[in-house]
């Protein structure tokens, strides 16, 4: 058990009050490890997976700063860019900045491909606390001349191993060289390559390393099992299983 509170993380006043609400009671071991030194100014790597309490790990700090200094954001620009490799973890990550920043009243913006872009352009043109982006469709808007990255103050890349799988890695090089030099970073990722090794010695200056044991959340009264199978046969093996009688709920997780 951590005797931590989130008392003793000397959050602003703001912060702690959403945390309350939020009914967290306690901080989580990579709450703990990050926090004070991000609260410092100093970069980071983590190596986290989901499930962690990760996001509240690297938000509060950044909006602890936020609302300590109040930077203003300039216009078609942002004040803390994070990039995620998909849509739905760049809407999980901007829901939580709203959330833990709601008594900041900050401008937030979500960019990512697959829709118009008209409503993100719009969202940008007096700037943004906030942005969190997926990295195809913010060079897009870069390259148009509607986003700059000339205001960033505070720069995270999460799930950074998920962007490399995912071919990213070429566009995360461009929106890196584009940031200006003076800004804190922090990269998280679940597991740490040489890769993601190279990319934090290009982006992190004197970071402080920190990882966390992925915790077991499964309850004790659930019985866990394994199929392998063949990718063609994964529907029909899914079908076969909610069919069975004795399931009358179930609850199905996929990868995007
Ligand atoms: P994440 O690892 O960021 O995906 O967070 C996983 C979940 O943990 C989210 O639903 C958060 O709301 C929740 N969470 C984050 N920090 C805490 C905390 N200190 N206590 C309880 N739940 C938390």
């Amino acid at each position: 058990m951590n005797q931590y509170t989130f008392k003793e993380l000397n959050l602003a006043p703001a912060l702690y009050r959403a945390v309350e609400k939020e009914g967290y009671e306690v901080p989580t071991p990579i709450q703990i490890a990050a926090i004070p030194p991000l609260m410092e100014g100093r970069d980071v790597i983590g190596c986290a997976q989901t499930g962690t309490g990760k996001t509240a790990a690297f938000a509060l700090p950044i909006l602890h700063k936020i609302a300590t200094d109040r930077p203003r954001p300039s216009a078609k620009s942002a004040t803390v860019l994070v990039l995620t490799p998909t849509r739905e973890l760049a809407a999980q990550v901007g829901d939580s900045f709203k959330k833990y920043g709601k008594l900041l009243n900050l401008r937030h913006s979500l960019v990512f491909g697959g829709v118009g872009q008209w409503p993100q352009v719009q969202s940008l043109i007096r700037g943004v606390d906030v942005l969190v982006a997926t990295p195809g469709r913010l060079l897009d808007l870069m390259k148009q001349g509607h986003l700059n990255l000339s205001g960033v103050k505070y720069f995270v890349l999460d799930e950074a191993d998920r962007m490399l799988d995912m071919g990213f890695m070429p566009d995360i090089r461009k929106v890196i060289a584009a940031l200006p030099d003076k800004k804190q970073s922090l990269l998280f990722s679940a597991t740490i390559s040489r890769e993601i090794r190279d990319i934090a010695g290009k982006l992190l200056k004197d970071p402080v390393s920190i990882e966390v044991e992925r915790t077991s959340m499964t309850a004790s009264n659930i019985e866990e099992k394994v199929f392998f199978v063949n990718d063609s046969d994964k529907h029909a093996l899914l079908s076969d299983i909610l069919k069975d009688p004795e399931i009358s709920r179930a609850l199905v997780f996929t990868r995007t």
